[in-house]
């Protein structure tokens, strides 16, 4: 006997609930996304995913004044503590 596509679904969502291998779905059948990697501003609590570096260092040019990527995103951008900013006038 022929089954519908969404008996089969059901019954193959039945079976990966038994064997704990069902990934999460929405209830439309959409496979629910992992959250992203999100990282939390420094000065305003912001949370930005941290993959979008352009995006962290857009929000932290609106802080402006004082408020750098490097401080703002102190994982993100670490550049900033390790910047040799004595090597650059020894050369001279
Ligand atoms: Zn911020």
């Amino acid at each position: 006997m022929p089954i519908s596509k969404k008996d089969r679904r059901t019954r193959d969502q039945k079976k990966g609930d038994a064997a704990g291998t069902r990934v999460a779905v929405k209830p439309n059948g959409n496979p629910v996304k992992a959250p992203k990697a999100t990282s939390l501003c420094a000065n305003c609590k912001k949370e930005i995913v941290n993959t979008y570096l352009k995006q962290l260092e857009v929000h932290a040019e609106t802080h402006g004044g004082e408020w750098t990527k490097e401080k703002c995103w102190p994982k993100e951008f670490p550049a900033a503590a390790a910047a040799p900013a004595a090597e650059a006038s020894a050369s001279t």
